[in-house]
């Protein structure tokens, strides 16, 4: 009768401690155990996997969501073929996740559909993947975000600079006016050496300067954005999504009885 007491015991323990997973694997781990005649410390080795794992898990499905990215693509969902303008050993890089050590940043320069936001969410899940942090937002909805509200400018701020690696997403779609063009230096000075911005854009840093309200603050945003980075220019190429498009009107002509 002593044996159920002790397990009776083990499982208080491991709700009391929070380690959910390791009771609901309790029994497979002890059967495999003793069928397989492993030492203490590897059946002691095993359980603790089996927590490290689920909470690891469990951690990445909170980040991913909290991440809010557009879609989950990765590199192996990339089509190099299609777009050799991309160094790929630039790229292969950037997917070891140096530039986060350094604060570094990475911009994406390119015309519509050219994989800018697909390489930039890439990164991030890869960011995720590793145990960081990462936010996505759209250029655009980080200006209505920082103009809403009753809280400080400030406050409000702090959501784009906590992440370790924070994407501002389709930067030039918008010119920005005064106000907005000060939050995004403020955002960029802030997160200067502290933590990698990854930015996309359908302007050349040359015509950069039509976005600001004027050359100064443009310089300086840009200053600060590309002491330490990596700029990927894609160049020219077809939009992807006008490929697919396409591919999807010659589906149709094939069948005309599909509707
Ligand atoms: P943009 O450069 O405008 O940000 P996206 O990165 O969003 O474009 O690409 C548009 C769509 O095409 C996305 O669904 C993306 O996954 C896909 N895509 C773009 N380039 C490639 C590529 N070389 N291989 C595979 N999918 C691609
Ligand atoms: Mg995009």
């Amino acid at each position: 009768m002593q044996a159920p007491l002790v397990e009776d015991r083990v499982r208080l323990a491991l709700d009391r401690l929070r380690l959910p997973h390791m009771a609901e694997v309790l029994d497979r781990v002890c059967q495999e155990a003793t069928r397989g005649e492993v030492s203490y410390l590897e059946f002691l080795d095993e359980l603790l996997r089996e927590e490290t794992r689920a909470r690891y898990e469990r951690n990445v499905v909170v980040k991913m969501r909290l991440a809010r990215l557009p879609y989950h693509k990765t590199m192996a969902d990339f089509d190099h073929s299609f777009q050799p303008s991309i160094d790929k050993k630039q790229v292969a890089e950037l997917l070891t996740l140096r530039f986060l050590e350094g604060a570094e940043n990475v911009v994406l320069l390119g015309p519509p559909g050219v994989g800018k936001t697909h390489i930039a969410v890439a990164l991030a899940l890869e960011t995720i993947r590793r145990g960081y942090t990462a936010y996505f937002v759209t250029m655009q909805q980080m200006v209505d975000y920082l103009s809403e509200g009753t809280e400080s400018v400030t406050r409000r701020m702090s959501i784009f600079l906590r992440p370790k690696l924070l994407v501002i997403d389709e930067v030039g779609y918008l010119p920005l006016d005064r106000r907005a063009a000060n939050w995004f230096f403020e955002l960029v000075s802030r997160r200067y050496e502290r933590g990698s911005v990854v930015l996309t854009s359908n302007k050349s840093f040359g015509d950069w300067t039509s976005l600001f309200p004027d050359v100064a603050i443009a310089s300086a945003i840009l200053d600060r954005l590309l002491h330490h980075s990596t700029t990927i220019n894609i160049r020219g190429g077809e939009s992807y999504r006008l490929k697919e498009k396409r591919r999807a009107g010659l589906l149709q002509r094939a069948e005309p009885s599909s509707n």
